[in-house]
């Protein structure tokens, strides 16, 4: 049987009819409605401890432009959005529709996210024209948020979390990533997350007027009835994506214990791969991230066919990376980045969804072990070999400037 990479699993509305019925029957269907503020209030005592607050929105994209235009303002053309290189483009994309350049750097060699030094490195060089910084949690890992909260004490430049895979990921004392931190932390539901519904994104803020300020932005800015007080948008889940909200919520444990399990088994069965650095506590996993040996990167795309053959599917979250993507190249702003390069050319994402079996992962593991094998002994630049490699990203802007 075929393995896809994910197998998306939102909750099943055809078997929710009571509650759908209901739903209908209260004539209400957005604007923050019964369904929605319950679901709300459940996100926050379960991922969240009950402190602060957290509002749904359409997606976490139209999340991530929400928070950072709450971040930033109305903010002077030519300023920057300083982020890794190495995520998703909505990062990117959210920056450059409140007006702002993306500034990419490096990341870190173990866990993948924003390299502290090349934050400070990019801080000091460029200063007051870094309007916000826009960390990712990367893959639902758990960076430290301690870290951002001393540099917009320090620099006075807040930060917006791009958390979108972390819904799921807790600490050693069982509190949900985001917890306590002040600026806006940034999921989302997409089907293709471990915490799937469709179509979703949820923001929390342990500011309680962060979230209000973000609530009124989501509904047009109107911060009076029907008035515009501010910048806005409309970005309102409806009662049906809360609905499937509350409906995950109450299968979720078991999800995030069984993706963990899997995971585990991964690494046990496949130690010629790098893993992510483990995580202390939980981490949510949205599909199986790991870095083919060096010598084997500029096989990758023989790797993934020779997988596809056996009906296995792989990605390459996330390569190209940012700055290797054309428009992002044309218009951002990078320093080096020899980490998020050798990563990004190295990485493989393997399958992983809810229903996934341990003789599955089995199958994935020594499929990919046996075409390691067959491809080591491919020789270099030939047959399926031939997809060469570009340059670096940072090389190629180099040369260019
Ligand atoms: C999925 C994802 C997003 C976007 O989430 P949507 O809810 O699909 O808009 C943003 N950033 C990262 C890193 C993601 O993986």
């Amino acid at each position: 049987m075929r393995i896809p990479l994910t197998r998306p699993a939102p909750p099943r509305l055809s078997l929710a009819i009571a509650e759908l019925q209901s739903l209908e029957e209260s004539a209400i269907f957005s604007n923050f409605g019964p369904v929605n503020t319950r679901f709300e209030q459940e996100m926050l005592a379960r991922f969240f401890g009950g402190q602060g607050a957290c509002m749904t929105v359409c997606n976490a994209t139209i999340g991530l432009m929400l928070a950072i235009k709450e971040a930033v303002g109305d903010t002077a053309p030519g300023r920057f959005a300083l982020m890794p290189s190495f995520t998703f483009a909505a990062a990117a994309h959210a920056a450059l529709w409140c007006g702002l350049t993306p500034l990419f750097c490096d990341i870190d060699a173990q866990n993948w996210a924003a390299d502290p030094m090349a934050e400070s490195a990019m801080l000091s060089r460029y200063a007051e024209k870094i309007a916000v910084l826009v960390p990712y949690a990367t893959f639902g890992y758990p960076i430290d948020l301690t870290h951002y909260t001393k540099i917009t004490a320090q620099h006075g430049v807040p930060v917006v979390v791009d958390a979108a895979a972390s819904l799921g990921t807790f600490d050693m004392r069982q509190h949900g990533f985001g917890s306590g931190f002040s600026g806006a932390v940034v999921f989302s539901m997409h089907a293709t997350k471990s915490f799937a519904t469709g179509e979703g994104g949820l923001i929390y803020s342990a500011n309680p007027d962060r979230i209000a300020r973000l609530r009124a932005m989501s509904n047009f800015g109107f911060g009076e009835p029907r008035t515009a007080t501010m910048p806005g948008l409309n970005a309102k889940l409806s009662e049906v994506g809360a609905l499937l909200g509350r409906l995950r919520i109450a299968d979720y444990d078991r999800i995030i214990a069984r993706r963990s399990e899997l995971l585990d088994h991964y690494r046990d069965a496949l130690p010629e791969l790098d893993f992510q650095a483990r995580a202390q506590g939980r981490q949510a996993h949205q599909f199986v991230s790991a870095l083919l040996p060096p010598d084997l990167s500029m096989s990758r795309g023989a790797i993934r066919e020779h997988l596809a053959n056996r009906a296995i599917v792989t990605g390459t979250y996330f390569s190209p990376h940012l700055l290797e993507q054309p428009y992002f190249k044309r218009l951002c702003v990078a320093g080096p980045m020899p980490v998020c390069d050798q990563v990004s050319a190295r990485i493989i994402s393997l399958p992983l969804f809810d229903m996934m079996t341990h003789l599955e992962v089995d199958q994935v593991a020594n499929s990919l072990r046996d075409v390691l094998t067959i491809v080591d002994r491919e020789p270099r630049g030939r047959g399926l070999h031939s997809t060469q490699r570009a340059q670096p990203a940072y090389e190629a802007l180099r040369r260019a400037s």
